[in-house]
Protein backbone atom coordinates (compact mmCIF):
# COMPACT_ATOMS: atom_id res chain seq x y z
CA UNK A 1 0.00 0.00 0.00
CA UNK A 2 1.32 3.34 -1.01
CA UNK A 3 2.16 5.77 2.46
CA UNK A 4 -0.82 8.23 1.35
CA UNK A 5 -3.41 5.39 1.90
CA UNK A 6 -2.31 4.47 4.80
CA UNK A 7 -5.07 4.98 7.94
CA UNK A 8 -3.38 6.43 10.79
CA UNK A 9 -5.85 4.72 13.29
CA UNK A 10 -3.82 1.46 12.81
CA UNK A 11 -0.82 3.16 13.61
CA UNK A 12 -2.40 3.89 17.43
CA UNK A 13 -2.00 1.84 20.10
CA UNK A 14 -4.09 3.01 22.49
CA UNK A 15 -1.16 2.83 25.67
CA UNK A 16 -1.67 -0.52 26.46
CA UNK A 17 2.27 -1.37 26.29
CA UNK A 18 3.82 -3.48 23.78
CA UNK A 19 4.04 -7.13 24.60
CA UNK A 20 6.96 -8.55 25.90
CA UNK A 21 9.41 -5.42 25.45
CA UNK A 22 9.54 -3.19 28.18
CA UNK A 23 12.03 -0.79 28.29
CA UNK A 24 13.80 1.19 25.58
CA UNK A 25 16.97 2.77 24.71
CA UNK A 26 16.58 5.84 22.51
CA UNK A 27 20.22 7.41 21.32
CA UNK A 28 20.34 10.78 20.17
CA UNK A 29 18.07 13.44 21.78
CA UNK A 30 17.80 15.62 18.69
CA UNK A 31 13.82 16.04 17.40
CA UNK A 32 13.89 12.39 15.64
CA UNK A 33 14.94 10.64 19.09
CA UNK A 34 12.63 12.52 20.85
CA UNK A 35 9.67 11.65 19.00
CA UNK A 36 10.01 8.30 18.94
CA UNK A 37 10.65 8.20 23.08
CA UNK A 38 7.60 10.20 23.04
CA UNK A 39 5.46 7.61 20.95
CA UNK A 40 7.26 5.19 22.90
CA UNK A 41 6.76 6.71 25.97
CA UNK A 42 3.21 7.20 25.09
CA UNK A 43 2.24 3.28 24.70
CA UNK A 44 3.30 2.65 28.10
CA UNK A 45 7.21 1.77 27.53
CA UNK A 46 10.03 3.34 29.53
CA UNK A 47 12.60 4.89 27.60
CA UNK A 48 15.88 6.15 28.08
CA UNK A 49 17.21 8.73 26.01
CA UNK A 50 20.72 9.17 25.55
CA UNK A 51 22.68 12.28 24.30
CA UNK A 52 26.34 13.26 24.25
CA UNK A 53 25.06 16.94 23.67
CA UNK A 54 23.74 19.36 25.78
CA UNK A 55 19.67 19.79 26.18
CA UNK A 56 19.19 21.83 23.18
CA UNK A 57 22.00 21.49 20.91
CA UNK A 58 20.63 19.90 18.02
CA UNK A 59 16.96 21.32 18.22
CA UNK A 60 17.80 23.97 14.76
CA UNK A 61 17.06 23.91 11.86
CA UNK A 62 14.37 25.62 9.82
CA UNK A 63 11.53 24.71 11.59
CA UNK A 64 9.23 23.98 8.41
CA UNK A 65 6.88 21.21 7.70
CA UNK A 66 6.44 21.09 4.05
CA UNK A 67 6.25 18.76 0.95
CA UNK A 68 9.27 17.74 -0.73
CA UNK A 69 10.95 21.06 -2.71
CA UNK A 70 13.40 19.13 -5.40
CA UNK A 71 12.26 18.25 -8.75
CA UNK A 72 14.87 15.04 -8.64
CA UNK A 73 13.78 13.22 -5.30
CA UNK A 74 12.76 9.75 -5.84
CA UNK A 75 8.84 9.34 -5.52
CA UNK A 76 9.71 6.99 -2.39
CA UNK A 77 10.43 10.21 -0.90
CA UNK A 78 7.61 12.13 -2.06
CA UNK A 79 5.26 9.77 -0.98
CA UNK A 80 6.86 9.60 2.79
CA UNK A 81 7.15 13.19 2.89
CA UNK A 82 3.61 13.73 1.95
CA UNK A 83 2.35 11.22 4.28
CA UNK A 84 4.49 12.85 6.87
CA UNK A 85 2.88 16.49 5.94
CA UNK A 86 -0.67 15.02 6.43
CA UNK A 87 0.23 13.46 10.17
CA UNK A 88 1.46 16.18 11.55
CA UNK A 89 -1.72 17.91 12.79
CA UNK A 90 -3.15 14.02 13.84
CA UNK A 91 0.63 14.05 15.83
CA UNK A 92 0.38 17.08 17.80
CA UNK A 93 -2.82 16.11 18.88
CA UNK A 94 -1.38 12.54 20.05
CA UNK A 95 0.91 14.52 21.75
CA UNK A 96 -1.08 16.43 23.58
CA UNK A 97 1.31 19.58 21.95
CA UNK A 98 -1.71 20.83 20.31
CA UNK A 99 -2.05 23.87 21.84
CA UNK A 100 1.46 24.55 23.07
CA UNK A 101 3.50 24.31 19.73
CA UNK A 102 2.82 27.93 17.69
CA UNK A 103 2.75 27.40 13.92
CA UNK A 104 2.96 30.01 11.43
CA UNK A 105 1.99 28.60 8.01
CA UNK A 106 2.75 29.66 4.01
CA UNK A 107 6.22 29.33 2.12
CA UNK A 108 7.43 30.70 -1.05
CA UNK A 109 9.26 28.94 -3.34
CA UNK A 110 11.05 31.29 -5.92
CA UNK A 111 12.27 30.74 -8.95
CA UNK A 112 15.90 31.91 -9.41
CA UNK A 113 16.12 31.66 -13.21
CA UNK A 114 14.11 30.00 -16.24
CA UNK A 115 15.56 26.45 -15.46
CA UNK A 116 14.58 26.71 -11.63
CA UNK A 117 11.43 28.06 -13.27
CA UNK A 118 10.50 24.79 -15.17
CA UNK A 119 11.32 22.63 -11.90
CA UNK A 120 9.11 24.48 -9.88
CA UNK A 121 6.29 24.15 -12.61
CA UNK A 122 6.99 20.32 -12.66
CA UNK A 123 6.67 20.39 -8.44
CA UNK A 124 3.34 22.92 -8.85
CA UNK A 125 1.78 19.98 -10.57
CA UNK A 126 3.24 17.17 -7.78
CA UNK A 127 2.15 19.76 -4.89
CA UNK A 128 -1.21 20.73 -6.24
CA UNK A 129 -1.78 17.02 -6.91
CA UNK A 130 -1.86 16.49 -2.95
CA UNK A 131 -2.06 19.91 -0.71
CA UNK A 132 -4.38 21.69 -2.81
CA UNK A 133 -3.52 25.15 -0.95
CA UNK A 134 -0.64 26.12 -3.76
CA UNK A 135 -0.77 29.21 -6.32
CA UNK A 136 1.62 29.74 -8.72
CA UNK A 137 2.88 33.37 -8.69
CA UNK A 138 4.21 36.05 -10.92
CA UNK A 139 3.88 39.86 -11.76
CA UNK A 140 1.91 41.58 -8.93
CA UNK A 141 0.41 38.56 -7.10
CA UNK A 142 4.31 37.61 -6.49
CA UNK A 143 4.58 41.26 -5.47
CA UNK A 144 2.17 41.08 -3.75
CA UNK A 145 2.94 37.84 -2.03
CA UNK A 146 6.08 39.30 -0.68
CA UNK A 147 7.34 42.83 -1.67
CA UNK A 148 10.92 43.23 -2.84
CA UNK A 149 11.88 40.23 -4.44
CA UNK A 150 15.54 40.12 -6.13
CA UNK A 151 15.04 41.02 -10.41
CA UNK A 152 15.74 37.92 -11.09
CA UNK A 153 12.75 36.38 -9.19
CA UNK A 154 10.08 36.26 -11.93
CA UNK A 155 8.06 33.84 -10.47
CA UNK A 156 7.02 31.25 -7.30
CA UNK A 157 4.64 28.67 -5.66
CA UNK A 158 3.02 29.46 -2.61
CA UNK A 159 2.19 26.79 -0.31
CA UNK A 160 -0.15 28.83 1.92
CA UNK A 161 -0.38 25.61 4.28
CA UNK A 162 3.57 24.58 4.86
CA UNK A 163 3.65 24.70 8.62
CA UNK A 164 6.98 26.26 10.16
CA UNK A 165 7.58 25.65 13.95
CA UNK A 166 10.46 26.56 16.06
CA UNK A 167 12.29 23.81 16.58
CA UNK A 168 14.04 24.81 19.85
CA UNK A 169 10.58 25.14 21.62
CA UNK A 170 8.97 21.89 20.16
CA UNK A 171 12.64 19.84 21.16
CA UNK A 172 11.96 21.71 24.85
CA UNK A 173 8.30 21.08 24.87
CA UNK A 174 8.89 17.35 23.75
CA UNK A 175 11.80 16.49 26.30
CA UNK A 176 9.52 18.10 29.37
CA UNK A 177 6.67 15.57 28.03
CA UNK A 178 8.57 12.29 27.70
CA UNK A 179 9.87 12.92 31.22
CA UNK A 180 6.37 13.62 32.57
CA UNK A 181 5.27 10.63 31.25
CA UNK A 182 8.16 8.69 32.86
CA UNK A 183 11.01 9.06 30.35
CA UNK A 184 14.64 9.45 31.19
CA UNK A 185 16.81 11.59 29.73
CA UNK A 186 20.84 11.74 30.03
CA UNK A 187 22.78 14.32 28.74
CA UNK A 188 26.19 14.58 28.23
CA UNK A 189 26.14 10.89 27.64
CA UNK A 190 27.66 9.35 24.96
CA UNK A 191 26.80 6.21 23.59
CA UNK A 192 30.42 3.94 23.19
CA UNK A 193 28.54 0.62 21.16
CA UNK A 194 25.62 -1.22 20.72
CA UNK A 195 25.27 -4.10 23.63
CA UNK A 196 24.57 -6.98 21.49
CA UNK A 197 24.16 -11.18 23.34
CA UNK A 198 22.81 -13.88 20.81
CA UNK A 199 20.49 -12.73 18.06
CA UNK A 200 19.50 -9.33 19.67
CA UNK A 201 21.24 -6.14 21.23
CA UNK A 202 20.31 -5.26 24.61
CA UNK A 203 21.44 -2.17 25.15
CA UNK A 204 24.11 0.09 24.40
CA UNK A 205 27.32 0.74 26.15
CA UNK A 206 27.71 3.80 27.96
CA UNK A 207 31.35 5.15 29.92
CA UNK A 208 31.89 2.83 32.75
CA UNK A 209 28.27 1.14 32.56
CA UNK A 210 25.95 -0.57 30.05
CA UNK A 211 22.64 0.91 29.55
CA UNK A 212 20.11 -1.90 29.11
CA UNK A 213 17.00 -1.90 27.17
CA UNK A 214 14.90 -4.46 25.47
CA UNK A 215 15.32 -2.45 21.71
CA UNK A 216 17.55 0.35 20.67
CA UNK A 217 16.70 3.44 18.57
CA UNK A 218 19.80 4.63 16.60
CA UNK A 219 18.47 8.54 16.08
CA UNK A 220 21.69 9.84 16.03
CA UNK A 221 21.73 11.93 12.90
CA UNK A 222 24.56 12.85 11.39
CA UNK A 223 26.70 10.94 13.40
CA UNK A 224 24.93 8.03 12.09
CA UNK A 225 27.97 6.09 11.29
CA UNK A 226 29.76 6.47 14.48
CA UNK A 227 27.43 3.40 16.33
CA UNK A 228 26.54 1.99 12.86
CA UNK A 229 26.36 -2.13 13.69
CA UNK A 230 29.31 -3.89 12.53
CA UNK A 231 27.79 -6.89 11.26
CA UNK A 232 25.88 -4.43 8.37
CA UNK A 233 27.06 -2.90 5.25
CA UNK A 234 28.79 0.29 5.63
CA UNK A 235 26.26 3.26 6.02
CA UNK A 236 26.81 4.67 2.42
CA UNK A 237 26.20 8.78 3.77
CA UNK A 238 27.82 11.96 3.41
CA UNK A 239 26.76 15.07 5.63
CA UNK A 240 25.58 18.59 4.44
CA UNK A 241 26.52 21.72 5.93
CA UNK A 242 23.95 24.49 6.69
CA UNK A 243 24.45 27.71 7.58
CA UNK A 244 22.81 30.22 9.05
CA UNK A 245 23.01 34.04 9.96
CA UNK A 246 21.02 35.77 11.77
CA UNK A 247 19.85 39.10 11.11
CA UNK A 248 17.88 42.31 12.94
CA UNK A 249 16.87 45.77 11.68
CA UNK A 250 15.20 44.71 8.61
CA UNK A 251 11.59 43.79 7.95
CA UNK A 252 11.57 39.51 7.55
CA UNK A 253 9.67 38.66 4.87
CA UNK A 254 5.90 37.25 5.47
CA UNK A 255 6.63 33.86 4.81
CA UNK A 256 10.02 32.02 4.13
CA UNK A 257 11.11 32.13 1.06
CA UNK A 258 13.15 29.42 -0.67
CA UNK A 259 15.43 29.89 -3.34
CA UNK A 260 17.86 26.96 -4.80
CA UNK A 261 19.96 25.74 -1.76
CA UNK A 262 19.19 29.16 0.03
CA UNK A 263 16.16 30.43 1.79
CA UNK A 264 15.48 33.85 3.93
CA UNK A 265 13.08 33.06 7.09
CA UNK A 266 11.41 35.12 9.25
CA UNK A 267 11.90 33.97 12.54
CA UNK A 268 9.54 34.31 15.69
CA UNK A 269 11.62 36.67 17.35
CA UNK A 270 10.92 39.13 14.34
CA UNK A 271 14.67 38.79 13.11
CA UNK A 272 15.21 37.18 9.94
CA UNK A 273 17.78 34.13 8.75
CA UNK A 274 19.89 33.89 5.70
CA UNK A 275 20.45 30.17 5.11
CA UNK A 276 22.53 28.08 2.88
CA UNK A 277 22.80 24.80 2.43
CA UNK A 278 25.97 22.79 0.84
CA UNK A 279 26.91 18.84 0.58
CA UNK A 280 29.48 17.15 2.53
CA UNK A 281 32.77 18.12 -0.37
CA UNK A 282 33.84 20.87 2.21
CA UNK A 283 31.81 19.76 5.52
CA UNK A 284 33.30 20.69 8.59
CA UNK A 285 31.84 21.24 11.83
CA UNK A 286 31.91 24.53 12.40
CA UNK A 287 30.86 27.66 10.38
CA UNK A 288 33.29 28.19 7.66
CA UNK A 289 34.08 31.27 5.27
CA UNK A 290 32.46 29.20 2.38
CA UNK A 291 29.48 29.18 4.08
CA UNK A 292 28.92 31.68 5.54
CA UNK A 293 29.37 33.48 2.26
CA UNK A 294 26.43 31.00 0.59
CA UNK A 295 24.78 31.78 3.35
CA UNK A 296 24.98 35.90 2.98
CA UNK A 297 24.22 34.98 -0.58
CA UNK A 298 21.05 33.93 0.52
CA UNK A 299 20.08 38.06 0.36
CA UNK A 300 19.80 38.20 -3.21
CA UNK A 301 16.58 36.53 -2.74
CA UNK A 302 15.22 39.71 -0.93
CA UNK A 303 17.93 42.35 -1.39
CA UNK A 304 16.59 44.56 1.55
CA UNK A 305 18.37 42.21 3.91
CA UNK A 306 21.60 42.98 2.94
CA UNK A 307 21.17 45.71 4.98
CA UNK A 308 20.72 43.83 8.16
CA UNK A 309 22.93 43.84 11.19
CA UNK A 310 24.62 40.50 11.77
CA UNK A 311 23.73 38.90 15.64
CA UNK A 312 24.64 35.54 14.62
CA UNK A 313 26.03 32.61 13.06
CA UNK A 314 25.84 28.90 13.29
CA UNK A 315 26.06 25.66 11.29
CA UNK A 316 24.87 22.45 11.51
CA UNK A 317 24.98 19.03 9.94
CA UNK A 318 22.63 16.73 8.29
CA UNK A 319 23.28 13.31 6.89
CA UNK A 320 22.95 13.12 3.21
CA UNK A 321 21.85 9.48 2.07
CA UNK A 322 21.47 8.69 -2.17
CA UNK A 323 18.08 10.12 -2.91
CA UNK A 324 17.63 11.70 0.03
CA UNK A 325 15.98 8.65 1.59
CA UNK A 326 15.97 8.94 5.40
CA UNK A 327 17.24 5.43 7.41
CA UNK A 328 13.98 3.85 8.90
CA UNK A 329 13.92 0.40 9.60
CA UNK A 330 15.63 -2.16 10.98
CA UNK A 331 18.14 -5.33 10.28
CA UNK A 332 15.76 -8.01 9.74
CA UNK A 333 18.37 -10.02 7.82
CA UNK A 334 21.55 -9.75 10.47
CA UNK A 335 21.98 -11.93 13.32
CA UNK A 336 22.87 -9.92 16.20
CA UNK A 337 20.35 -6.78 15.11
CA UNK A 338 16.91 -7.92 16.21
CA UNK A 339 15.10 -5.21 18.78
CA UNK A 340 17.53 -2.19 16.73
CA UNK A 341 15.61 0.25 14.54
CA UNK A 342 17.03 3.43 13.12
CA UNK A 343 15.43 6.65 12.48
CA UNK A 344 17.66 8.76 11.20
CA UNK A 345 16.38 11.92 9.68
CA UNK A 346 18.25 13.80 6.67
CA UNK A 347 18.40 16.88 4.86
CA UNK A 348 15.90 19.23 4.71
CA UNK A 349 13.29 16.86 6.29
CA UNK A 350 14.31 15.48 9.24
CA UNK A 351 11.92 17.54 11.02
CA UNK A 352 8.55 17.00 8.76
CA UNK A 353 9.50 13.11 8.67
CA UNK A 354 10.16 12.77 12.65
CA UNK A 355 6.34 11.84 13.55
CA UNK A 356 6.22 9.41 10.93
CA UNK A 357 9.47 7.76 11.99
CA UNK A 358 8.50 7.63 15.34
CA UNK A 359 4.74 5.25 14.09
CA UNK A 360 7.23 3.34 12.02
CA UNK A 361 9.77 2.99 14.98
CA UNK A 362 6.30 1.97 17.65
CA UNK A 363 4.95 -0.81 14.83
CA UNK A 364 8.21 -2.05 14.28
CA UNK A 365 9.24 -2.69 17.79
CA UNK A 366 5.37 -3.73 19.02
CA UNK A 367 4.94 -5.43 16.17
CA UNK A 368 1.73 -3.72 14.36
CA UNK A 369 1.81 -4.02 10.71
CA UNK A 370 3.21 -0.87 8.92
CA UNK A 371 1.04 -0.23 6.15
CA UNK A 372 3.12 0.67 3.19
CA UNK A 373 6.46 -0.39 1.92
CA UNK A 374 9.72 0.70 3.99
CA UNK A 375 12.35 -1.13 1.52
CA UNK A 376 13.62 1.79 -0.14
CA UNK A 377 14.37 3.20 3.47
CA UNK A 378 16.09 0.05 4.69
CA UNK A 379 19.11 1.07 7.02
CA UNK A 380 20.74 -2.30 5.63
CA UNK A 381 20.13 -0.97 1.58
CA UNK A 382 23.76 -0.58 1.05
CA UNK A 383 25.01 0.72 -1.99
CA UNK A 384 22.56 -0.21 -4.29
C1 LIG B 1 19.79 24.47 9.19
C2 LIG B 1 18.85 23.31 9.08
C3 LIG B 1 17.59 23.53 8.58
C4 LIG B 1 16.68 22.47 8.53
N1 LIG B 1 15.43 22.74 8.09
C5 LIG B 1 14.51 21.76 8.08
C6 LIG B 1 13.19 22.04 7.68
O1 LIG B 1 12.84 23.18 7.36
N2 LIG B 1 12.29 21.04 7.68
C7 LIG B 1 12.64 19.78 8.04
O2 LIG B 1 11.78 18.89 7.99
N3 LIG B 1 13.90 19.47 8.44
C8 LIG B 1 14.84 20.45 8.46
N4 LIG B 1 16.11 20.17 8.85
C9 LIG B 1 16.44 18.82 9.31
C10 LIG B 1 16.00 18.69 10.74
O3 LIG B 1 16.31 19.81 11.50
C11 LIG B 1 16.59 17.46 11.41
O4 LIG B 1 16.68 16.41 10.51
C12 LIG B 1 15.69 17.12 12.56
O5 LIG B 1 15.87 18.09 13.56
C13 LIG B 1 15.92 15.73 13.08
O6 LIG B 1 17.22 15.59 13.46
P1 LIG B 1 17.70 14.24 14.13
O7 LIG B 1 17.09 14.10 15.46
O8 LIG B 1 17.48 13.12 13.16
O9 LIG B 1 19.27 14.45 14.21
P2 LIG B 1 20.07 15.50 15.10
O10 LIG B 1 19.29 16.72 15.33
O11 LIG B 1 21.40 15.63 14.44
O12 LIG B 1 20.22 14.76 16.48
C14 LIG B 1 21.06 13.66 16.64
C15 LIG B 1 21.49 13.62 18.08
O13 LIG B 1 22.18 12.40 18.31
C16 LIG B 1 23.22 12.65 19.22
N5 LIG B 1 24.21 11.58 19.06
C17 LIG B 1 24.83 11.20 17.92
N6 LIG B 1 25.63 10.14 18.15
C18 LIG B 1 25.50 9.86 19.48
C19 LIG B 1 26.08 8.85 20.32
N7 LIG B 1 26.93 7.93 19.85
N8 LIG B 1 25.73 8.85 21.63
C20 LIG B 1 24.85 9.76 22.13
N9 LIG B 1 24.28 10.73 21.36
C21 LIG B 1 24.60 10.78 20.06
C22 LIG B 1 23.74 14.02 18.84
O14 LIG B 1 24.40 14.63 19.94
C23 LIG B 1 22.43 14.74 18.47
O15 LIG B 1 21.89 15.46 19.56
C24 LIG B 1 17.05 21.18 8.92
C25 LIG B 1 18.34 20.96 9.40
C26 LIG B 1 19.23 22.01 9.48
C27 LIG B 1 20.59 21.74 10.01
Amino acid sequence: MNPKQASHARWRGGGKGCGVLTDVVVVGGGLSGLMAAERLAREGLFVTVVDRGEPGAAWGGTGLVAPVLDGTAPDALWDLVDDAVRRWPDWLVDADLEEQVPRARGLLAAAESPFHRQELERIRGRWQRRHPAVDWLTGSSLAGTVAGLGRHVEAGLLHHDALRVDPHRLGALLAASIQGRGARIRWGTPALALEVRGDRVHGVRLPGEILPGGAVVLATGAEAAGLWPEAAAPLPASVQRWTSVTLVGVAAPRVPIAGRGRMVLPLDSGAAALVSVADGADYRGAPSAAGLRRALDAADLLPAMAEGRVVGLASRLTPALPGGLPLLGGWPGLEGLGGLVAAVGVGPHGLTLAPLMSDVVYALLCDVPVPFDLDPFRPDRGED
